[in-house]
């Protein structure tokens, strides 16, 4: 099978199979070569490698991987590329396909099953509507994989890599630097993708962290408390860790910031991770 990686092909192969882009699922095709090749050169990835790709389409991205990887397991949702990918990828023999929704599936029992003991990278072109939720789905399930290079929009990728006291810092962006260390790799124009969608994209690096950023007590706590901070961006740490719904008392905030050592002015969006593990294991005895 010659390779997809251009308009013309990706054409036909859209045209013969009579396929439909569905919007709503973030469908929007790479026919840029050098982009792949940045993709692919982001993750550094060898024939040591196991992938597992998100969302293939018509194989694009599927067919460089196969070149470089060891193997590759690509998990798709829509149905109706499935006989594409088949015709597509019928020559590569390191290439497996999963007709699945990826948020539906168990990832450990996948990496466990496909990969036994080899190290493994994630690498995508994402759809869009379901970036945020795919990354901490591997995050949060603590998926053994040593990276992620995924192509996401502009904006969630600025958010991602922020630091505090920046417009773009949030609660994303605490929950990916506690797991990873995020650099972005480049920046891509819409003009690298049929249809061409209506926002930036950026190619991010996360290489996830051996151990999480931070040692903290209760993770969930420290996580909901993070979220408070930031529900209430213009609000000070007192009135937004008051009002958010956490369950303390404000004389409890008082203290837990008190014996934090984190100004009950400050806000949310100045505290750095190890400052948030710090007003969490403060909390704690709070809640337990
Ligand atoms: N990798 C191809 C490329 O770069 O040309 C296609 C990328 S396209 C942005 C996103 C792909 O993810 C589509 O093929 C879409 O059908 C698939 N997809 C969307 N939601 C998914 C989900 N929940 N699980 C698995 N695949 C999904």
């Amino acid at each position: 099978m010659e390779k997809l990686v251009s308009p013309k092909i990706t054409k036909e192969i859209v045209e013969r199979f009579g396929f439909k882009f569905s919007k709503s699922l973030g469908q929007n095709f790479l026919i840029d070569e050098n982009i792949l090749c940045k993709i692919v050169d982001g993750a550094e990835v060898s024939k040591e490698d196991g992938v597992i790709e998100i969302g293939p389409g018509i194989g694009t991205l599927t067919q460089f991987l196969a070149e470089r990887a060891g193997k590759v397991v690509a998990v798709e949702i829509d149905k109706k590329l499935i006989p594409i990918l088949g015709e597509t990828l019928k020559d590569e023999a390191n290439v497996e396909l999963i007709h699945q929704d990826v948020l539906k599936t168990d990832l450990h029992k996948l990496v466990e099953e496909k990969f036994s003991g080899q190290s493994v990278k994630v690498i995508a072109n994402l759809p869009y509507y379901v970036t945020t939720p795919i990354i901490m789905k591997f995050l949060e399930e603590k998926v053994p994989v040593s990276t992620i290079v995924v192509m996401i929009q502009k904006e969630v990728a600025d958010r991602m890599q922020a630091k505090p006291g920046t417009k773009d810092y949030g609660s994303l962006s605490v929950a990916v630097q506690y797991y990873c260390d995020p650099k972005i790799i480049t920046k891509v124009p819409r003009s690298v993708f049929i249809p061409q969608p209506n926002v930036e994209s950026t190619v991010i690096r996360l290489s996830v962290l051996k151990e999480p950023k931070v040692k903290v007590k209760d993770e969930d706590l420290m996580f909901d408390m993070v979220r408070a901070a930031f529900g209430k961006r213009r609000k000070t740490l007192l009135n937004a860790l008051t009002s958010s719904g956490l369950g303390f008392e404000k004389e409890d905030i008082k203290e837990i910031l008190k014996k934090s050592n984190i100004d009950e002015a400050r806000r949310g969006e100045t505290l750095s991770i190890e400052e948030f593990a710090e007003l969490a294991d403060c909390a704690y005895p709070y809640r337990h």
